[in-house]
C-alpha cells in the first residue's frame, strides 16, 4: 500500500520531494528521545503548494496511508519531527515557505507553514518594517507549527496561539477550509477580525490532528516608542511566593503588558556551563555547589524579569511600579535597561530568533537532551511555591536537576520545567521517564493539567481530562471522525491513544 501510495503521489504531484531510507530516518526522528521506540518513518513527502497537499491527502485516503504533518519539525522537547505511530509518512511542509502578506498598519502577517521565525524576522528587518515578532527560546522552528502547538515567547504577544487570526486548512478528506472571515469570499478582513458569525473554528486545529494548516494569520506587535526590562536576582528559594504575588499585583494594575517570568538559577546556569563543572553526576547538587555556581555566574536562586512597552511615560511608570514591586521581595537586587525608538535596536527588548537556547543541551554532557513538562497553575504565590517545591524535591530524590520557569499570564501561571538528561545514560532515561509519568498523575490530582505534552506522554496527560466519564474524549472522537473520516491525519496526535 505504501509503495502504491508513493508511486501515485509521484505520478500526480510532479514537484513533490520524496525521502525514504537513511535520509528520512536521520531527518524525521526525535533528537531528544529517551528511548528508540520503533523504526523511523518509512517515507517523507515535501510538497510545495496547497494543491499538492490536497492530492497527497486524497491519495492517502485511497491507499489507507497515514500522514504526520509538520511545519519545520523543530518541536524539540516535545517529540521533534517524529510521528507518534509507526508506519506514518511525514508530510513536511517546510518547502511551503512564502510570507504571503505583512500588513504594517494593522500589524499582522499571513504565512505558509514552512516560514521560520528567522525568515519572518529577516523580512521585517530587510524591509525596515516597524513590527516586532515574538519568538520562543529556541528560534529555528516555524511561526505556524509553534503557534499551532500553543508555543510561547517572551513579549506581550508571547501567547502565540492567542495571536492566530484565520487559518487555511486541508481536512482529512481533502476538503479545503478557510476559518473566520476567510470563509467570506473576497473579504479583506481575514486577518483583522476574529469573531465573525458562528463558532470560531481556529481553535479546532490547535494540538488536534484534525487538519493540515496550509496558511496561518498571526497578529504582530507594532514597534513601541520605548521599552524597558526590570530584572531581579532573588536570593532565597523561599522568596518565590512573594515574587509571584508582587508580580501578579503589578500585572493586575495594568501597567505591564508582558508575561513576567520567574526562573530557577539552573535555567541560566545550563546555558553558560555544564553540570560536571559543579558536581558529580548521579547526585543532586550540594548546597555548597549551588552557592559556588550562583556566585560564579551572578545568579539569584530565582531570577525574574518584567518588560514594559509603550510611550516613554508609560514605560517610566511601568519601570517605577516594577521596581516598587521587587522592593517588597526580600533579598532582591534589581537592574533596569531601557531603549527608545531611534537608539540601536540591539538594546530594544524584542525577541531575536536564535539557536542559543540549545546550549543547555550540554548541561548533561555531549549526549544531553531535554523534555518539557508544561503545566498550568493558579496565579497564586503560595500554590505555585507548593507545586515548585514538590516538583523540585521529587526531581532531587531522583538525582535530577530542577530547571523551571513560571510565566505569569492573565489568569494562570504557565510553569515549564525542563528535564535535562544524558541520552547515553540508559538508567537516567528510565528514571526521567518514570518521573515524568508520576508528575502527570500528581498534577491531575492537584487539579492541574498539562498545557502541551511530548508525543510519548500525550495520551497519559490527556487521560486526566475525563469529566463526565470521558465526555471530552467522546466529543473529540466524534470531531475526528467528522473531519478526518479515514483517520489518515496525525495518528496519535490527539492523545486519545
Ligand atoms: C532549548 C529550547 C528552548 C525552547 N523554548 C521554547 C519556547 O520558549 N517556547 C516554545 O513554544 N517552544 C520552545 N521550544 C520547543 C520547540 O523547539 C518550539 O516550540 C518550536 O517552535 C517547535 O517547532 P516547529 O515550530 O518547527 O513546529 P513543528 O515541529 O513543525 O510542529 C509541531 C507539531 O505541530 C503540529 N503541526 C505543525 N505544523 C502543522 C500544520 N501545518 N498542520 C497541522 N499540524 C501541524 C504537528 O503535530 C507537529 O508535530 C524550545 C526547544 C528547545 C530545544
Amino acid at each position: 500500500l505504501l509503495e502504491r501510495f508513493l508511486e501515485s503521489v509521484a505520478a500526480r504531484v510532479g514537484d513533490v520531494e520524496i525521502l525514504s531510507g537513511a535520509a528520512c530516518a536521520q531527518r524525521y526522528r526525535d533528537p531528544f528521545q529517551l528511548f528508540v521506540d520503533g523504526p523511523p518513518p518509512p517515507a517523507a513527502l515535501r510538497p510545495r503548494s496547497v494543491d499538492e497537499v490536497r492530492v497527497i491527502v486524497r491519495e492517502a485516503n485511497a491507499c489507507g496511508v497515514a500522514l504526520w504533518p509538520i511545519s519545520r519539525g523543530e518541536n524539540l522537547g516535545y517529540g521533534g519531527a517524529a510521528p507518534a505511530e509507526e508506519g506514518t509518512v511525514v508530510l513536511d511542509l517546510a518547502r511551503m515557505n512564502r510570507i504571503l502578506e505583512v500588513n504594517v498598519p494593522d500589524a499582522f502577517c499571513l504565512v505558509e507553514p514552512g516560514v521560520s521565525f528567522i525568515d519572518l524576522f529577516d523580512r521585517l528587518e530587510r524591509d525596515g518594517l516597524p513590527l516586532w515578532l515574538s519568538v520562543p527560546g529556541y528560534g529555528l522552528g516555524s511561526v505556524a507549527g509553534n503557534a499551532l502547538e500553543r508555543g510561547v515567547g517572551n513579549s506581550p504577544y508571547g501567547d502565540h496561539a492567542a495571536q492566530i487570526c484565520g487559518l487555511e486548512v486541508v481536512l482529512g478528506d481533502g476538503e479545503l477550509l478557510r476559518t473566520g472571515m476567510g470563509a467570506l469570499p473576497g473579504s479583506g478582513m481575514w486577518q483583522r477580525h476574529r469573531s465573525p458569525l458562528g463558532p470560531r473554528l481556529d481553535e479546532l486545529f490547535l494540538q488536534s490532528g484534525y487538519g493540515i494548516v496550509t496558511k496561518l494569520g498571526l497578529w504582530l506587535m507594532p514597534e513601541p516608542e520605548a521599552s524597558a526590562a526590570v530584572e531581579a536576582e532573588i536570593e532565597s528559594r523561599e522568596s518565590l511566593a512573594g515574587a509571584i504575588d508582587a508580580l501578579t499585583r503589578l500585572k493586575r494594575a495594568g501597567v505591564v503588558q508582558d508575561s513576567p517570568v520567574v526562573a530557577s538559577y539552573l535555567t541560566q546556569a545550563a546555558l553558560h556551563s555544564t553540570r560536571a563543572e559543579w558536581g558529580p553526576p548521579g547526585a543532586a547538587l550540594s548546597g555548597e555547589a549551588e552557592g559556588r555556581l550562583r556566585a560564579a555566574l551572578g545568579l539569584g536562586w530565582w531570577n525574574a524579569r518584567v518588560r514594559v512597552y509603550g510611550p516613554p511615560e508609560v514605560v517610566d511608570l511601568g519601570v517605577a511600579r516594577a521596581e516598587h514591586a521587587f522592593a517588597g521581595v526580600p533579598g532582591c537586587t534589581v537592574r533596569v535597561s531601557r531603549w527608545r525608538a531611534g537608539e540601536p535596536m540591539a538594546r530594544a527588548h524584542r525577541g531575536l530568533p536564535t539557536a542559543e537556547g540549545l546550549a543547555n543541551r550540554n548541561w548533561c554532557g555531549p549526549h544531553g537532551a531535554h523534555i518539557d513538562l508544561a503545566v498550568g497553575l493558579p496565579l497564586s504565590g503560595a500554590e505555585a511555591t507548593r507545586y515548585a517545591f514538590f516538583v523540585s524535591e521529587t526531581m532531587a530524590a531522583a538525582d535530577l536537576d530542577y530547571h523551571a520557569a513560571f510565566y505569569l499570564r492573565d489568569r494562570h501561571i504557565l510553569n515549564v520545567v525542563q528535564i535535562l538528561f544524558d541520552q547515553a545514560d540508559s538508567a537516567m532515561c528510565q528514571v526521567v521517564d518514570a518521573v515524568y509519568f508520576r508528575l502527570i498523575e500528581d498534577a491531575a490530582r492537584r487539579g492541574f493539567g498539562l498545557h502541551r505534552a511530548p508525543t510519548r506522554y500525550r495520551a497519559a496527560a490527556m487521560a486526566a481530562y475525563d469529566f463526565g466519564d470521558g465526555a471530552m474524549r467522546r466529543v473529540r472522537e466524534r470531531l475526528k471522525r467528522a473531519l478526518d473520516p479515514n483517520a489518515v491525519l496525525s495518528p496519535g496526535k490527539d492523545g486519545l491513544g
